[in-house]
C-alpha cells in the first residue's frame, strides 16, 4: 500500500465534520475544514463591520465548526495545541488547497444531489491519487458516484464515522462497486490502526449496518410497547443494561441521538429497503411525529421523551406522557421482572432470567429480543457476509455489550429456536443449516472471555491477577481485582514477576497490561480499610512497604518493564506506570494521583516519581527557584487532577514526552510488547539511581500559604488543608533546608509517615469507606 496520509481535507463542518476534523488532528495529521460562504451577512456581521470579502464572514461556517470541537471546556479536542493542525477553508475560495490533500471526506448535509454536485467539484480540484469518502449516514455509495468517471470510483468509497467521532468506536467501511482493493485495504488501515477504530466492513445497502439494525430495534420498540401498554420510563427499565445494551436503553437513547434524527433515518429505510420484509415498521407513530412538531427533539431542545426541571428541592427527571400530553413526574418504581432479572450476577444469567420468565415484562423482553435476532439473522447477507460484522457494529457503534448472535449464544440457541417456532416464527435457513451441522452456538466459549487467556497461554494464576505469555520472551501481568485495583498480593506478584524476567534467560521483559475498560482504580481501599478497623498498623505499613517495593522493583529492573495504562489509571495504577521504563498508553486515559480524595498521600512511590518526572525537563542543579516545579506537582497531588487524556497526562508529567500513545485500544498490548522487543534491540539500560534536590522547609513554607488561601476562599475544606500541608511535606522533602539533596527512599519513608498518620485520623477512614462502599469521594 503506497499511499500517503500527509493531509486531509474534511469538507463540512457540522456536528460531524468539525468532530471528524478533531479527531483526525488528534492522530497527528493536518486538516483543511471546509465549508459553504454564507449566502448573506447577519446582523451580527454587519455589526462587527464585516463585508462580503471579509474572511471571517466567508469562513464563518467552518470557523464556527473548528470553535466548536477546539472550545478548552467543551470541545472534543484532545490538546488545545492541536487546533493549530485544523485550517478552516471555504468552498469558494480555497478549491486549490483540495490538492494538497491526500484523503477527502465529504460531511455535508444527507441529500443526494448536493453530494452528487460536490463529487464534480472535487474531482476539478483533488489530485489524482487522492483518495474521496463519504460519511453518509444512508444514502448509497454507489449512487453518489454513479455519473462520476470510473477513475474517480476506483478511488471512492463511504466512510462512516458515528457521533461522536472521537468516542464512538465503529468506522464503517463501504465500498462503492468500483473501489480499488488498495483503497479499499487502505482505509481500512488508516481507520483501524491511525484512528484507532473498529472497522466494519459494511455493503452500500440502506443506513448500512450498524444504523439498519439500531434504527430497526428503536422503531420495533415503539411497536411492542402498544401491545403490553408500558410507558417510556417501563421500557428503559427492560431495554438498558438487562438487555447488554447502555444505561440510556430506548428513550434517553433516543433523547440523546435527536427524535429528528430518528424520524430521518427510518424515513431513509422505509423509502429504501427491499420488498422481502415489512416495511410499515419503520413508520413511527404519530405521537412521535406530533413531538417533533412540538420541537420535543430530545437533549438538543431539552426536552423529548424526558425533561430535567429545577425544582425547589434542586432538579427533577419528568417524562413524557404520550396518553395526557404533558410531562410527568417519573416514578422510579422498578418493575418485578425488572427486580429479578437485575439480582442475577451475570449479563447470561440476567438475559435468560428476563427473557424466559412469565411475567408481562419478561415477555415484552423476548418480543423484542426474538424480533432482533430474527431480522438480524434474515439481513445475512443482505448486509454483511459475515454474522460477527453486526455484532461489531452494535458494539462499537451503539454501545451494546453484546451484539444480536452474541445474545443468541447466551439464551441458547436452540432452546430459543424451539420456543420461536412454537411461536410460528421461520427461521432464517442458514440458521438452521448451522444447527444441522451441529453448530449450537455462533462463537466458540471463550469469545466473550474478558482476561487475557483468550489471547496468550497462562503462565501463572493467582486469585487478582495472572501472568500470561505473550511469546518472544515477553511475559504480561494482568490484573483482575474488581476496578483492577491493586492490593498485597498483586504487589508481591508484581515483585516475584520481575525477579522472575530478571533471573530467567527465556525472558526479555514484561509488561503490565489488560484488556478492561480501566488500568486501575488504583489501591484496594477495601483491604486498607479492613486493616484500619482491626488497628492492624504493622499490616498497614507492610502494604505500604510492599507497594514501594514493587514500584522500585519495576524502576530498577534490569530488563525493561512496560505499562500499557488506559481508561482509569488511578492513585496505585499511576503509580506503577509512573515506574515503568516506557507507557504505552491508549489516547483516552485518565490519569491522576487521587489519594488527598480519601484522605492520604500517595504512598506508592507517586509523590517522589513524579518529583522526579517534573525535574527532569530543568536543570535543578543551576537552578535557584524551584518554586514553580514543586508547586506543578504539589497542585496535581493536592488538587487531585486528573488528565483528560494520554496527551493532556504528558502536559501533567504522568506520562513522558517519550512514551507512546496508540489510538487503538486493540493493539494496545501487541505494541506493548514491540515496545519492549525495540527497548531490548536498541540496547536496554536499567536506570541509574539519581539524587533529588528539594525546597525543604522554605518550599513548604511557600505551599502552606497557598493552601491555607485556598482554605480561606472556600476552595477547599479545613481538612483538605491538613491533607495539603502533609502533601507539601512530602514534595519539600520534609524539615530540611532549601536545596537539600536527598534519595528517593528518603522520599517514599516521608510518604508512608504521612499516609499512615492520615490513616489514623477519622475524617481519612471516613472518607475511605465511604469511596470503598459508594465509589464517591466525601467532602468532610
Ligand atoms: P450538519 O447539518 O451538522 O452539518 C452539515 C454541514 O454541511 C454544515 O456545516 C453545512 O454548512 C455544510 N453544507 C451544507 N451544504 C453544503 C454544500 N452544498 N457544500 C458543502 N457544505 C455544505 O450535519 P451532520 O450531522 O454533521 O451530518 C453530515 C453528514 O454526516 C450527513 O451525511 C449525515 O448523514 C452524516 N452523519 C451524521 C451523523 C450524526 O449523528 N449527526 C452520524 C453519522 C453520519
Amino acid at each position: 500500500m503506497n499511499f500517503n496520509l500527509n493531509k486531509v481535507a474534511v469538507i463540512g463542518s457540522g456536528v460531524m465534520g468539525a468532530g471528524i476534523a478533531s479527531h483526525i488532528v488528534g492522530a497527528g495529521i493536518p486538516v483543511c475544514l471546509f465549508d459553504i460562504v454564507p449566502r448573506e451577512l447577519s446582523e451580527d456581521d454587519i455589526k462587527k463591520g464585516l463585508t462580503q470579502e471579509s474572511k471571517a464572514f466567508r469562513n464563518k461556517f467552518a470557523q464556527a465548526g473548528k470553535d466548536g470541537v477546539t472550545n478548552k471546556k467543551t470541545g472534543l479536542i484532545y490538546d488545545a495545541d492541536m487546533a493549530n493542525m485544523i485550517e478552516v477553508c471555504n468552498l469558494s475560495d480555497d478549491l486549490e488547497k483540495l490538492g494538497e490533500c491526500d484523503w477527502i471526506i465529504e460531511v455535508i448535509v444527507e441529500r443526494l444531489d448536493i453530494k452528487k454536485n460536490l463529487m464534480k467539484q472535487l474531482a476539478e480540484y483533488a489530485k489524482d491519487s487522492a483518495i474521496i469518502t463519504t460519511n453518509t449516514s444512508g444514502i448509497s455509495v454507489n449512487k453518489i458516484v454513479e455519473d462520476m468517471p470510473l477513475e474517480f470510483r476506483e478511488r471512492f468509497l463511504g466512510t462512516h464515522f458515528f457521533n461522536p467521532p472521537r468516542y464512538m468506536r465503529l468506522f464503517e467501511v463501504i465500498p462503492c462497486d468500483d473501489t480499488s482493493e488498495e483503497v479499499f485495504e487502505f482505509m481500512k488501515y488508516v481507520g483501524s490502526h491511525l484512528l484507532g477504530k473498529g472497522v466494519v466492513v459494511a455493503k452500500d445497502t440502506p443506513n448500512f449496518i450498524g444504523n439498519r439494525i439500531g434504527v430497526y430495534s428503536s422503531v420495533l420498540t415503539f411497536k411492542i410497547m402498544e401491545k403490553y401498554n408500558f410507558n417510556f420510563e417501563q421500557v428503559d427499565q427492560i431495554t438498558g443494561p438487562l438487555m447488554g445494551r447502555p444505561k440510556t436503553a430506548s428513550f434517553k437513547t433516543a433523547d440523546l441521538v435527536g427524535l429528528d434524527i430518528l424520524d430521518h433515518t427510518s424515513q431513509t429505510l422505509y423509502n429504501n429497503v427491499g420488498d422481502g420484509e415489512d416495511k410499515s415498521i419503520f413508520i413511527l407513530p404519530d405521537y412521535v411525529k406530533e413531538m417533533i412538531e412540538n420541537k420535543q427533539l430530545g437533549n438538543k431542545t431539552r426536552q423529548g421523551f424526558y425533561k430535567k426541571v429545577k425544582t425547589e428541592k434542586g432538579k427533577a427527571v419528568l417524562v413524557w406522557d404520550k396518553d395526557v400530553k404533558e410531562y410527568v413526574p417519573t416514578t422510579r418504581e422498578l418493575l418485578p421482572e425488572v427486580v429479578e432479572s437485575s439480582q442475577q450476577k451475570t449479563l447470561k444469567d440476567k438475559l435468560n432470567t428476563l427473557v424466559y420468565g412469565e411475567g408481562k415484562a419478561n415477555k415484552f423482553a423476548w418480543d423484542i429480543i426474538k424480533s432482533v435476532l430474527l431480522y438480524s439473522a434474515n439481513r445475512v447477507p443482505e448486509i454483511a457476509d459475515d454474522y460477527k460484522e453486526i455484532d461489531k457494529a452494535m458494539n462499537r457503534g451503539y454501545n451494546w455489550e453484546v451484539g444480536p448472535f452474541e445474545i443468541w449464544d447466551m439464551i441458547g440457541v436452540e432452546k430459543s429456536i424451539s420456543k420461536m417456532r412454537e411461536e410460528g416464527e421461520v427461521i432464517p435457513e442458514w440458521v438452521l443449516v448451522r444447527l444441522s451441522k451441529g453448530k449450537t452456538s455462533f462463537y466458540d466459549e471463550k469469545h466473550l472471555v474478558k482476561t487475557l487467556d483468550k489471547m496468550y497461554p497462562v503462565v501463572r494464576e493467582e486469585k487478582n491477577c495472572a501472568v500470561l505469555d505473550m511469546g518472544d520472551g515477553v511475559l504480561c501481568l494482568e490484573f483482575r481485582s474488581r476496578g483492577n485495583s491493586i492490593n498485597p498480593d498483586i504487589l508481591d506478584v508484581i515483585s516475584e514477576t520481575v525477579k522472575e524476567i530478571e533471573e530467567n534467560p527465556n525472558y526479555k521483559g514484561l509488561v503490565i497490561g489488560n484488556n478492561s475498560n480501566n488500568f486501575s482504580a488504583g489501591a484496594d481501599l477495601f483491604s486498607i480499610c479492613k486493616m484500619v478497623e482491626a488497628n492492624d498498623e504493622e499490616g498497614l505499613k507492610s502494604m505500604l512497604a510492599k507497594f514501594q517495593k514493587a514500584s522500585m522493583d519495576i524502576k530498577y529492573a534490569n530488563k525493561p518493564v512496560v505499562v500499557a495504562p488506559r481508561g482509569m489509571t488511578l492513585g496505585g495504577g499511576l503509580e506503577i506506570t509512573m515506574h515503568s521504563h516506557c507507557a504505552v498508553a491508549h489516547a483516552e486515559t485518565y490519569m491522576g494521583l487521587v489519594e488527598a480524595g480519601v484522605g492520604i498521600v500517595p504512598a506508592g512511590g507517586g509523590v517522589k516519581e513524579l518529583l522526579v518526572r517534573c525535574m527532569e525537563d530543568v536543570d535543578v542543579y543551576n537552578l535557584s527557584d524551584l518554586g514553580p516545579v514543586i508547586r506543578k506537582v504539589w497542585e496535581n497531588i493536592a488538587m487531585a487532577k486528573v488528565s483528560k487524556n494520554a496527551f493532556d497526562a504528558i502536559k501533567l508529567g504522568y506520562l513522558r514526552k517519550t512514551d507512546r500513545i496508540v489510538m487503538n485500544i486493540d493493539e494496545q498490548l501487541e505494541e506493548a510488547k514491540k515496545q519492549v522487543l525495540r527497548m531490548v534491540e536498541d540496547g536496554f539500560r536499567p536506570n541509574i539511581k539519581k539524587a533529588i534536590k528539594v525546597t525543604g522547609t522554605t518550599g513548604k513554607a511557600f505551599l502552606d500559604y497557598m493552601a491555607y488561601n485556598m482554605k480561606e476562599g472556600n476552595m477547599i475544606s479545613a481538612y483538605d488543608y491538613e491533607i495539603a500541608q502533609k502533601i507539601a511535606d512530602t514534595v519539600t522533602g520534609g524539615d530540611v533546608p532549601k536545596n537539600t539533596v536527598v534519595t528517593e527512599e528518603q522520599i517514599l519513608a516521608l510518604e508512608a509517615k504521612s499516609t499512615l498518620s492520615l490513616l489514623k485520623n477519622e475524617k481519612t477512614q471516613q472518607r475511605m469507606m465511604n469511596m470503598s462502599k459508594t465509589g464517591k469521594p466525601l467532602r468532610n
